[in-house]
């Protein structure tokens, strides 16, 4: 079991001994030359995007055209043999934070004498603008940011004075991407049951994150430094119709959101991932355990008029369950560094190799695995 059998069909963008990039379609451990296999200009294109604009209508015929393809015996490349890249031009790229455990998790840590959900956060998806241009492909080093770190004891009366220099507390967050295809008309909204017709598929993604820098910029404006300088994705994206078997009730919401974020019952993707860091498995986060779904995150970004582009990209934020073994960051691994786990660690050492591992049940009765997001951590520069 590959995990990459007839029921996913994941696409990406690749290139054979540094000839031109094009679009493929990985089948087991081979890739299908979309534009050598149908002739269409779109498959001759250095990312997803001329393909992704086309549509639904045309990505469901597509599928099935390719499904057909693969079952029939047409031609490929051994993965071994050929260089993949970005999938994707990223147009825009939104992070949200939708997993109730990380929230309260973080709050906990970073606001210890506070409630730690601030009053806004079960009534809409809160998220950020992150930066398109700094998203890599998995496979690309990390180089460790520096910048202002929060100072960690006071020495004099007042608040404590800032230093420059590498971050000592680098992290990441385990999530899932949305990338979006169809575009949408500024000063319109998606509803949220339009969220299939705009959204193209899944990608694995790592929000890198220092948090030293993070916590003494964030406050009022939210996260900016702490997370732009990197933000990784998967070589493949996985269409929507791959993970129709996928799709499960997430936990009730209380209170019930405003209409424009959908009916009581919301629903999710029961996709499970792994955090394994140089070769071990640190953390097993639940997708299925998100407060908010996508196809809220898709309504919320959208209700005041803001227009989609094809190549959006929106984060769903830091996947954490309930227990201690599924937290989706070093942060809350380590409980803000004072808890070391695993073999004494906090966060992110140079070296240090992390690995996002993603596995949902496919559409054949048995399981797929999604396009893993490793990168590696070089010193600072
Ligand atoms: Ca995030």
């Amino acid at each position: 079991m590959s995990g990459f059998g007839i029921d996913h069909l994941p696409y990406g963008v690749f290139s054979v001994d540094g000839g031109e990039r094009r679009v493929g379609v990985r089948f087991e451990n081979t890739v299908v030359d979309l534009h050598a296999a149908t002739g269409r200009p779109e498959f001759l294109a250095p990312s997803l995007n001329a393909f992704l604009a086309l549509g639904p209508e045309v990505w469901r015929q597509t599928r099935e055209e390719v499904a057909g393809l693969v079952e029939t015996g047409v031609a490929s490349s051994p993965l071994a043999e050929v260089a993949l890249h970005l999938p994707i031009e990223v147009a825009d790229y939104v992070d949200f934070y939708a997993s109730e455990h990380h929230a309260a998790n973080v709050g906990r840590i970073f606001r210890p004498d506070q409630q730690p959900l601030l009053p806004n956060w079960k009534h809409l998806p809160v998220g950020y603008h992150g930066r398109a241009g700094t998203v890599v492909v998995s496979g690309t080093d990390v180089v460790r940011p520096s910048g202002q770190r929060a100072s960690t004891g006071s020495t004099t009366a007042g608040p404590p004075a800032p230093t420059y220099g590498p971050s000592r507390r680098l992290d990441i967050e385990a999530e899932l991407g949305f990338v979006v295809g169809a575009p949408s008309e500024l000063g319109s909204r998606v509803p949220y049951d339009a969220f299939a017709e705009h959204v193209f598929g899944v990608v694995g993604l790592n929000d890198w994150s220092a948090r030293d820098i993070q916590a003494w910029e964030y406050v009022p404006l939210g996260p900016f430094l702490g997370k732009s300088f990197a933000t990784s994705i998967s070589h493949w994206v996985t269409p929507l119709a791959a993970l129709d078997a996928a799709w499960c009730a997430l936990p009730d919401q209380d209170p019930t959101p405003l209409p424009y974020l959908g009916p009581g019952r919301v629903r999710g993707l029961d996709i499970d991932v792994e955090v394994v860091l140089n070769g071990e498995v640190v953390s097993r986060p639940p997708y299925r355990t998100m407060y908010w779904s996508p196809q809220q995150m898709l309504a919320h970004l959208t209700v005041n008029g803001a227009s989609l582009r094809t190549g959006d990209l929106f984060g769903s934020g830091t996947i954490s369950g309930p227990e201690a073994g599924e937290r989706g960051s070093f942060l809350e691994l380590s409980w803000g560094g004072q808890e070391p786990f695993g073999d004494g660690r906090t966060f992110l050492e140079d070296g240090d190799e992390v690995a996002l591992r993603y596995s949902a049940p496919g559409t054949g009765g048995g399981r797929i695995s999604l396009g893993d997001v490793t990168g590696r951590i070089a010193p600072a520069r």
